[in-house]
């Protein structure tokens, strides 16, 4: 077939599918016998079962027809006889985005359904790559890669926001413990631990941050955080793209180099700990001289080491743990989150199947930044959703931060009920802390003499406890039930701050926050998030408005409530308004 027949980005992609063709590839590309052994294997097939277009092997047909065509011998001379078939059109390369980037995860079950060995997510990310070099993609993929190439990380978030969350973070922490030593030491050379996370955690899940750093400090870890080169995400990892995968996890190791850390230790992320530990060192193409290991395994060591101690007794609820793909399926990470779990969990429930046989999570693959594809992820998700219900427990566990927001959207969606939390929630949750905690008389002198704060909450209990330590402190606190009192007392009263439940009847906070944002007459005033919903942060920072100053879970404390109030208001010790 001539070259002039196809578009410049066929042609492209033709060229660079003969780059692509490793071993392990062709070894895909030319093993299946359409023994179909993988069919019922796919979440995507059991959602969509009079559609043959869900089934792995007819997905793999789509890539394994350019293969075949162009570079195998028998698809080059009789192109019929093995369905070898070339592609010519733009059109075309958009129906196989459907179906690469639409139609899987990446989840790799139907791999280990297959006798005949064929990997089909290696075949599907080489197809996403060469999609991705020809701009080809959801949008919501060319959006993330540009965070993850321009800012370093993939959820766009800026250099001086990581360092702060850290700092009032750090705050909380010393404030917690009563000691200067109980902060998050940020590139500290020569530790023995570097701590690195997915930016969700920053972002949306800051808890996972200092449960982590309790654990740290109560060790007496000789640990650190860097300032740079700290995401363990890796988004080439999903769209296929090498440069991409390569730099990124370039990007930590020369950190850790740098900052001559001992042991990198990867916090709970499923893609990212196998981007990092099982494919980054090829991917880097550079020696890593350091120690590497998933989060899950220190802490399960400091436990056996007695380096912190732990009553099962906090976390009593009933819980069940979600093998996340890329952890166990590819990385073979089955026994150690168990154990784990079953140390700071009094009952555990297994789901079925398990380990290796988990069903996806739906998220996998990127799939919760592609959002046109939403609807048949949610349709998909039905197997994952009917595997939790079965448990009957009230909280799901898994070690992915992914996974976590996919698990939380699909309960959502199959309205479950159940809570998701990571084995660090809950290890943190369980400590027995000997150390000494800081009373409130210990607190410093912090007046709030000036400030006038509008406490909006429909808990009247909630309400008055707020404004009870505000006024303590020389505040004046003024109350709103709900949302529409809230707008009209912001608007009379002019507040330097609101702190704003989330969960209220009539108009949610999200959308009150969102009013006070938009009103000129109010957006300059600060906001704090008080809310006992910590799932509904994403839905609060993607709101198109500034972000609020401040994000609380309830319940919340005497001294977190006024380390955060006076942070925002920039309150020094002693001073008044
Ligand atoms: S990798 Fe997972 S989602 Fe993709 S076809 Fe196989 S089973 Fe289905
Ligand atoms: S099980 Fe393997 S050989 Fe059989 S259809 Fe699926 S990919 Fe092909």
């Amino acid at each position: 077939m001539l070259e002039e027949t196809r578009s410049h980005k066929v042609n492209k992609v033709i060229e660079r599918m003969g780059k692509k063709l490793s071993r392990q590839i062709v070894g895909s590309l030319v093993a299946c016998v359409h023994c179909g052994m993988c069919t019922n294997s796919c979440h995507y097939v059991l959602a969509n079962p009079d559609d043959p277009t869900f089934a792995p092997a007819y997905k793999a047909d789509q890539i394994r027809k350019i293969f075949k065509r162009h570079f195998d011998w028998t698809g080059r001379i009789f192109p019929w006889w093995v369905n070898a078939k070339d592609y010519h059109s733009d059109e075309e390369l958009e129906k196989l985005k459907e179906t690469v980037f639409g139609k899987c995860t990446n989840c790799r079950r139907c791999t280990i359904n297959c006798p005949m060995g064929v990997d089909f997510a290696v075949l599907n990310r080489m197809a996403r790559g060469l999609l991705v070099s020809v701009g080809v993609m959801p949008e919501g993929v060319a959006v993330v890669s540009k965070d993850q190439w321009e800012l370093g990380n993939q959820m766009g978030v800026l250099k001086e926001d990581y360092l702060e969350t850290l700092e009032w973070l750090s705050d909380e922490l010393e404030n917690e413990f009563g000691d200067p030593a109980a902060r998050i030491p940020i590139d500290k050379a020569d530790a023995d631990v570097i701590y690195a996370i997915n930016p969700r955690e920053i972002k949306y899940d800051p808890r996972t941050i200092s449960d982590a750093a309790r654990i740290f400090y109560l060790t007496g870890e000789k640990w650190t955080m860097a300032s740079e080169g700290w995401d363990m995400t890796n988004f080439g990892f999903f769209s296929g793209d090498d440069d991409l995968a390569g730099t990124v996890v370039r990007r930590l190791f020369k950190k850790v180099i740098e900052l001559r850390g001992k042991k990198l230790v990867l916090s709970e992320c499923g893609h990212g700990y196998r981007a990092v530990r099982c494919e980054g060192p090829n991917w880097a193409g550079m020696d890593v001289p350091f120690e590497m290991e998933s989060s899950v395994i220190t802490m399960l060591r400091y436990l056996k080491e007695g380096r912190i101690r732990v009553d099962q007794t906090k976390n009593n609820t009933p819980v069940t743990f979600h093998d996340s793909c890329n952890n166990a399926r590819s990385c073979g990470f089955f026994e150690e989150p168990r154990e784990l779990l079953k140390l700071v969990a009094t009952d555990f429930r297994e789901m079925y199947p398990n380990r290796a046989e988990n069903y996806c999570c739906s998220g996998g693959g990127g799939a919760m930044s592609m959002a046109e594809y939403t609807p048949l992820r949610l349709k998909a998700a039905k197997v994952k959703a009917d595997q939790l219900k079965a448990t009957g427990a009230k909280t799901v566990v898994t070690t992915c931060h992914n996974c976590a927001d996919a698990l939380t959207d699909l309960i959502r969606h199959y309205k479950l009920g159940m809570k998701v939390t990571h084995l660090v929630n809950l290890v943190s949750n369980a400590l027995k802390v000997e150390k000494k905690v800081v009373v409130a008389e210990a607190l410093p002198v912090l007046s709030l003499q000036g400030y006038k704060i509008l406490v909006v909450d429909d808990e009247p209990d909630i309400l008055t406890f707020i404004s009870t330590v505000l006024e303590d402190q020389g505040a004046k606190a003024v109350q709103a039930s709900d949302g529409d009192q809230a707008l009209e007392m912001a608007l009379k009263e002019k507040p330097d701050l609101i702190t704003l439940d989330l969960s209220m009847p009539g108009r949610s906070g999200g959308v009150v926050f969102e009013e006070f944002r938009k009103n000129p007459a109010l957006s300059d005033v600060k906001v704090c998030i008080i809310t006992g919903k910590p799932e509904l942060r994403r839905l609060i920072y993607d709101r198109p408005v500034r972000p609020p100053e401040g994000y609380l879970d309830k319940p919340v404390n005497e001294e977190t409530l006024l380390v955060n109030v006076r942070k925002i208001l920039e309150v020094r010790e002693g001073e008044k308004k």
